[in-house]
């Protein structure tokens, strides 16, 4: 531990919440040029302050200092610039009824939002949920996970910097059962965009659906990654290392079920477990690390039971399956070596609970029918990957296969503008461009007789 922060509760939110009524007549009604303008400067602040925020989130995520500087803290600012821009160019539709009447649709911002952000991608999950909410002109009670604060907490100086108004953003800090229930409960609040695991979300669901509040929940997954025999094969390996265990796994995203073609399946096992022993575990801010340190000495423990659970299950360890011991400076961190099983079939538990770590499972198929019933026999449903040069199969699958997300011959290649989300128990709404801004806008339609 090397910081504390602030266990807030009830009344912490109700004084969050006067804040926020206190302006939101004034920020809601401020022209879109007025918050391009705040929003594009706190996203150009982030830049400014890229270093200082990479450290933070490496020393409190135990992420490589190379991603946070690479990935995390670009995006956070690539959100804010998008969003900036994006409410300048939002408009309505309108519903000509010929010589009857016109309706438009006006879109106005909600009011006092809820956002909630996850530790895996602190600041940029969290900004990737304020900076819309923000845009489209409501006011925000945002929580940032208790695991991984800081940045959050160096986001609100920076926005006092680009000129926001107080109480337009009002960063709570605490426990989800304290600061984020307040929140989520709060009678004012009435819309929740939430990101986390799916017993959290089902929770929150719980209290909110009642009091009729708006929901957008991006929960677990348990992502498949479809090879084909036909594949580019070196990209495939290249990339399928990333999406395995890119940020040590910890990543919604992360394939974590790989479904190998069976004519390439030893093939594949011999040259994906020899690059997974290549991968460095070490000192996040040594550049030469590839993996970092798991997030928690909680978290880390349910890696670990993971695994002990997949041995118990009949599983083959590959490579890994244990904790490395760092020396020097993180002697006493949490870190453990990328894992590869396989014997495992797709209903055990190893193959249906969310691990969230470093650990993946190899399963073979034979056919486009019986990889497409494997990839779906999952209670998630996020995103998928899928590898193959038969470009009809591709989509064939892509069609199929049940997920919100899905790229063909890639990995976490993201277009902003694309809607983001899941189904199934990964969870309900869409992010992402036009997606966003409509959830926390309120439509209305004006119906005008000629
Ligand atoms: P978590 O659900 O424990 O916590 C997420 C956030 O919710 C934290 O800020 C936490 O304090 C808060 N929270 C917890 N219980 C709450 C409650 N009852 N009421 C209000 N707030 C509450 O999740 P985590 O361990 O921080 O993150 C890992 C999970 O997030 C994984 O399941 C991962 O798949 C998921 N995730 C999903 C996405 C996505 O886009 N679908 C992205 C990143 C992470």
């Amino acid at each position: 531990m090397y910081g504390q922060i602030p266990d807030s509760h009830k009344k912490d939110v109700d004084a969050a919440v006067s804040a926020a009524k206190k302006i939101f007549p004034v920020w809601s009604t401020s022209p879109v040029e007025l918050r391009f303008k705040i929003l594009n400067r706190v996203a150009e602040l982030i830049e400014e302050n890229l270093e200082e925020l990479a450290l933070a989130e490496s020393n409190d995520n135990g992420k490589p200092l190379w991603l946070s500087k690479s990935v995390d803290i670009p995006r956070a600012a690539a959100n804010f610039r998008f969003f900036a821009t994006g409410i300048m160019h939002f408009s309505t539709e309108s519903h000509n009824m010929e010589d009857k009447a016109v309706n438009y649709t006006l879109r106005q911002p909600i009011g006092i939002v809820g956002c909630i952000s996850p530790w895996n991608l602190p600041l940029y999950l969290f900004t990737w949920k304020i900076a819309p909410a923000l845009a489209a002109g409501n006011c925000v009670l945002a929580k940032p996970s208790e695991v991984t604060p800081v940045t959050a907490f160096l986001l609100s100086k920076i926005c006092k910097e680009a000129g926001l108004p107080d109480g337009v953003l009002n960063i709570i800090h605490g426990t989800g059962h304290g600061a984020g229930e307040a929140i989520v409960s709060h009678p004012d609040v009435k819309a929740i965009s939430f990101t986390g695991s799916t017993k959290a979300g089902e929770r929150i669901a719980g209290i909110a659906a009642p009091k009729f509040k708006k929901l957008s929940l991006e929960l677990g997954g348990k992502n498949p990654v479809i090879i084909f025999a036909e594949c580019d094969w070196d990209k495939m390996l290249t990339e399928t290392i990333r999406s395995s265990f890119s940020n040590q796994g910890e990543i919604c995203l992360c394939g974590s079920r790989i479904l190998v073609e069976e004519s390439v399946y030893e093939k594949f096992k011999e040259a994906f477990v020899e690059k997974t022993k290549a991968l460095t575990v070490g000192d996040p801010l040594e550049p030469s690390s590839k993996q970092g340190a798991i997030v928690s000495k909680v978290h880390f423990e349910k890696i670990l039971r993971c695994i002990d659970t997949a041995k118990q299950e009949g599983g083959k360890i590959l490579c890994g399956g244990h904790a490395v011991q760092v020396e020097g400076r993180c002697e006493n961190g949490y870190f453990i070596q990328p894992t590869v099983i396989e014997g495992l079939g797709p209903n055990c538990q190893t193959n249906q609970e969310e691990i969230f770590g470093p650990v993946v499972t190899l399963q073979s198929f034979k056919t486009d029918e019986e990889v497409v019933h494997l990839a779906n026999a999952s209670q998630y449903g996020l995103a998928a990957t899928v590898w193959t040069r038969d470009i009809s199969r591709a989509n064939r699958v892509a069609a199929k296969v049940e997920c919100g997300i899905i790229w063909i011959n890639c990995w976490m290649l993201r277009d902003l503008r694309t809607p983001f989300g899941g189904l199934k128990n990964s969870g309900v709404g869409r992010e992402g461009g036009w997606e966003a801004l409509r959830f926390f806008t309120e439509a209305k339609n004006v119906c005008i007789q000629l």
